[in-house]
């Protein structure tokens, strides 16, 4: 399932790989002006100027992608050569699908899980129907079989109870990604990779469990939804 740490959290200072001078900022180098390849450690988060977390700021995060837009705008490039035309393309439209991916909490979760070599949540397979929302889903399909108007008056309750559910399963979700950030953060860069991990990987399965359950009630959802347009 796991296939190792792919995410850096520290960039390493790094020097211009055309006038050598140390770069002050990640991406430009102030001394002759030329912007700086991508590299193939870069990912939506490390572009956006973060480390790799589960709960990100997203007024800084939106800051950022401004700032970013505005300093790699062609405009800015327009007496540049096509080499540095080229790489301002190439940064505007990374940074464009990683503020697209991590600006919301669902895509974001699930980029942080491909980047760390977890499978995402569609792939799992037999998924069941929660215990604890059982009782009352299978009561009311019977409604549904045999009276319409119990099965309405059932389907306002499940609504209920299916909404108290997610909003549960959300909390206990953004417990976990606190969880994961807190051990990110403690991670001790000296650590091998390995060992970093392993531990890194105890707690994406606990997050991965958590997010499984997220597809069944996404559909569990949409249902609910259609029998409300054919009942209410
Ligand atoms: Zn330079």
């Amino acid at each position: 399932m796991r296939s190792g740490l792919v995410a850096v959290d520290q960039a390493s200072p790094r020097n211009c790989n055309s006038c050598g001078t140390a770069l002050a900022t990640g991406f430009l180098c102030t001394h002759c002006g030329r912007l700086q390849p991508l590299g193939s450690e870069e990912n939506y988060f490390s572009v956006l100027g973060f480390a790799p977390r589960l709960q990100l700021d997203t007024v800084l995060l939106e800051k950022r992608f401004y700032e970013l837009s505005r300093a790699l705008h062609p405009d800015r490039f327009t007496t540049s050569d096509a080499e540095n035309r080229r790489i301002s393309t190439e940064r505007m439209t990374l940074i464009n699908d990683a503020y697209r991916n991590l600006k919301t909490s669902a895509l974001r979760r699930s980029y942080f899980l491909k980047l760390f070599g977890f499978h995402s949540a569609a792939n799992q397979k037999n998924p069941r129907i929660p215990v604890e929302l059982a009782e009352t889903w299978f009561e009311l399909q019977d409604a549904l079989a045999e009276s319409p108007t119990e099965a309405a008056s059932k389907l306002r309750g499940f609504e209920v109870e299916l909404g108290e559910f997610r909003a549960r399963k959300l909390q206990a979700l953004l417990a976990i990604e606190a969880e994961v950030d807190a051990a990110l953060d403690k991670l001790d860069p000296a650590q091998s990779a390995g060992t970093r991990s392993d531990a890194i990987a105890v707690l994406a399965e606990k997050l991965l469990a958590e997010v499984q359950g997220e597809t069944y009630l996404d559909s569990m959802t949409q249902n609910m939804e259609h029998m409300k347009k054919l009942l209410l």
